[in-house]
């Protein structure tokens, strides 16, 4: 998948792009990440990107011949990719939209700065993404955390050593709790079933620690869920202890 990153701050990427699980990605042409400098597309000698507002007010607003220019050229390196405008006003960004995104060719990412870009622009895109209700300086952490949470989505990018399969808000559940060594740590020990062997009754431990924490810790995504029988039966029991306490 190609992620093209329109941006007046290009640098701001390296560091990420060469670590871990993304750097891998790259070396293996399971992604291409390409931060393209909006300035490259300003005229004049100070390649300008933003301008006042009109109407007057406060900041300043990115101009639109520059962003423009910008995704033209990102637009005909990859034809089929979505043009994204990163914004507080955009679709929240959730696991089920990564998961969406990854089936795309690739993603075009317009990094706004100042109050945001020239109402124009919005003639030039597919569509506008935020990744949370609260307002950035600027675009770039948004690119970021898109591209990472769409590229282990990607086939073969998160390696043998890992799954995105189990993960939280897949089937609308949190991930079971995790345990490592040591097995006893400050008098806390790993629950005795982890270290049975007994793969029947860890995934049923693992099933049952994913439905309390999802209960306790994000009970609106149980509502979206088909719960089976099981599901069913260890959430009751959950409930009814919980009850218990209560009016006890
Ligand atoms: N004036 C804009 C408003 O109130 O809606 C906020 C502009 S913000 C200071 C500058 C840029 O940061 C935006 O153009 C956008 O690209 C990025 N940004 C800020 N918050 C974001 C969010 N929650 N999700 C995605 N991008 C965001």
């Amino acid at each position: 998948m190609d992620f093209s990153i329109l941006t007046i701050f290009p640098d701001i990427f390296n560091s990420f792009l060469s670590h871990g699980i993304i750097r891998r990605a790259i070396e293996s042409n399971i992604i291409s990440v390409n931060p393209m400098d909006i300035r490259d597309f300003a005229s004049g000698k100070h390649r300008i990107t933003d301008d006042r507002p009109y109407g007057g007010g406060a900041g300043m607003v990115m101009k639109p011949e520059p962003l423009a220019g910008a995704i033209s050229e990102a637009k005909s390196k990859t034809p089929g990719a979505r043009i994204i405008l990163l914004s507080p006003q955009g679709r929240p960004f959730k696991q089920s939209v990564a998961s969406e995104l990854s089936m795309l060719d690739g993603l075009i990412f317009i990094c706004g700065r100042y109050e945001g870009v020239d109402e124009r622009i919005y003639e030039l895109i597919d569509e506008e993404i935020s990744i949370g209700d609260y307002v950035l300086t600027g675009g770039e952490p948004a690119a970021l955390i898109i591209i990472d949470a769409v590229t282990r989505l990607l086939p073969g990018a998160l390696g043998g050593e890992d799954s995105a399969e189990k993960e939280s808000f897949t089937d609308y559940l949190l991930e079971h709790a995790h345990y490592t060594r040591p097995p006893v740590f400050e008098g806390e020990a790993v629950p005795d079933i982890l270290l049975s062997g007994n793969h029947g009754a860890i995934a049923d431990w693992r099933l049952e620690s994913s439905l309390i924490r999802t209960l306790l810790k994000r009970p609106d995504l149980l509502d979206s869920k088909n719960l089976g029988n099981r599901e069913k039966e260890v959430l009751q029991r959950w409930c009814e202890y919980i009850e218990q306490l209560i009016t006890s």
